[in-house]
């Protein structure tokens, strides 16, 4: 069987591996860019998440605890570094409470080990300058570079005998009804024959699968950038682990938060604005085009009208350096202006519906023997190859 994967980030990458150690030889992988994981699968935190967020029973939920625990291994076997230093979710308000005991049982629910509640003192003697009244230790969280991932994952499929076609971007496809397969078009003229084709192909997941035949419902991709600043060097002292706040329970992103770097930096944020492009890292980088796409599609336009406040308050943060700080501070009041230096950015692919409303939960859809990973945000890198194995289950592979 003849198995094309569209979308070289680290989705696509651990699913082509894990089809050729399945037995699949004819397994090749297309990607656009000039190389592999050039978007969200080298623009991100490094976290390997634990599985406290997701709603238990959701793919999230099942996919991140084994995906965590799949990953350890992965890079303990292949000499990856990776680094168990434990996260902190803080609550420093009253009113967060609830949540944080929420947050706490959800914990319990998707069998996260040893995760416990620790008093004021008891998170000031883990991450000594947190202003907390609370918090939940999170033992197994980890960090790791998914870069050094994915390029491990691509190493492998060159070994197994897979092939990478980078600088390919795919525009269409052609069903060919004598031999009851496919043909994958590419933009510079090139062709693939498949049996299975499954797209991976992250900021631009609604778009393959739209050209691909999938009915996606009205959904749509929508891009939320999040940047970052870093700590300047000789005040990283302040951060020892990850340090996270209460996330709002009604949105998929996680709040502004420090993480540590497996190269030792330390990183602050991401926030989460709309990028004017699918793959505009910043606010200079803009694509009519797509812009008009997302903003006049009636999902976005209801979820701006349902949250006037948080997205406001996310473009001043983008814009206003003192007011990120200013969130920053309340979790670590020490924290200056002057100690940070701008990061770099990445961006979500999120999947917005119709009414607003965002696609919590990873999402895969089938048509015949045309895949598309359609939903998979944070946190499918951790996830990778769970999701990969998950997928040929799924199949019956
Ligand atoms: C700011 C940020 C922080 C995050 N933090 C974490 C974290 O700490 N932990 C965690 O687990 N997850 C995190 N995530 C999520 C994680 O990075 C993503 O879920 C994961 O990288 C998704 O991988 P992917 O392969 O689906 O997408 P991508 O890495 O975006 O790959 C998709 C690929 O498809 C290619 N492509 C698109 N269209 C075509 C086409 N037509 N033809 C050929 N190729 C095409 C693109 O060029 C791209 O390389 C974060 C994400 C962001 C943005």
């Amino acid at each position: 069987m003849k198995v094309s994967i569209i979308g070289g980030g680290i989705i696509g990458l651990s699913i082509a591996r894990a089809l050729l150690i399945k037995g699949y030889k004819n397994t090749i992988l297309i990607e656009k860019e000039e190389a592999i994981a050039k978007h969200q699968s080298s623009r991100n935190s490094g976290v390997m998440h634990s599985g406290l967020y997701y709603k238990p029973g959701s793919l999230k939920a099942k996919l991140s605890r084994d995906g965590i625990l799949k990953m350890k291994s992965y890079c303990t076997n292949h000499n990856i570094n990776w680094e168990e230093c434990g996260k902190i979710v803080v609550a420093n308000e009253a009113t967060q409470k609830n949540s944080l005991e929420n947050l706490f049982e959800i914990g319990i629910k998707n069998n996260l080990e040893n995760i416990e509640i620790l008093n004021r003192k008891e998170i000031n003697k883990k991450e000594p300058y947190v202003n907390a009244l609370s918090g939940i230790y999170v033992p197994e969280e980890s960090i790791v570079n998914y870069q050094k991932v994915a390029t491990s994952f691509a190493e492998e499929i060159k070994a197994f005998g897979g092939k990478i076609y980078t600088k390919t971007l795919i525009k269409d496809y052609k069903y060919n009804k004598t031999r009851n397969n496919f043909t994958i078009f590419s933009e510079d003229g090139k062709s693939f024959e498949s049996d299975l084709i499954i797209s991976a192909t992250g900021l631009y997941g609604d778009k393959v699968a739209t050209n691909l035949g999938i009915n996606i419902n009205k959904m749509q991709t929508i891009p939320f950038r999040g940047e970052y600043y870093f700590i300047k060097k000789e005040f990283q002292y302040l951060v020892k682990g990850l340090i996270y706040p209460v996330p709002n329970p009604k949105l998929p992103f996680l709040g502004v938060h420090f993480t540590k770097l497996i190269n030792g930096e330390v990183e602050a944020g991401p926030n989460a604005v709309l990028a004017l492009a699918r793959e505009g890292y910043d606010w200079k980088t803009i694509n009519l085009k797509e812009l008009w796409e997302s903003l006049s599609y009636p999902g976005l336009r209801k979820f701006i009208y349902k949250y006037p406040d948080v997205t406001a308050g996310e473009v001043l943060r983008s814009l206003i350096k003192p007011i990120f700080v200013n969130s920053l501070k309340k979790l670590i009041p020490d924290i200056r202006s002057e100690m940070l230096t701008k990061g770099d950015s990445g961006i979500r692919a999120q999947l917005m519906n119709f009414n607003g409303g965002l696609e919590q939960d990873f999402c895969i859809k089938k048509s015949g023997n045309i895949i598309s990973i359609l939903n998979a945000p944070s946190p499918a890198a951790t996830s990778s190859i769970a999701i990969a194995d998950y997928l040929i289950e799924f199949l019956d592979l």
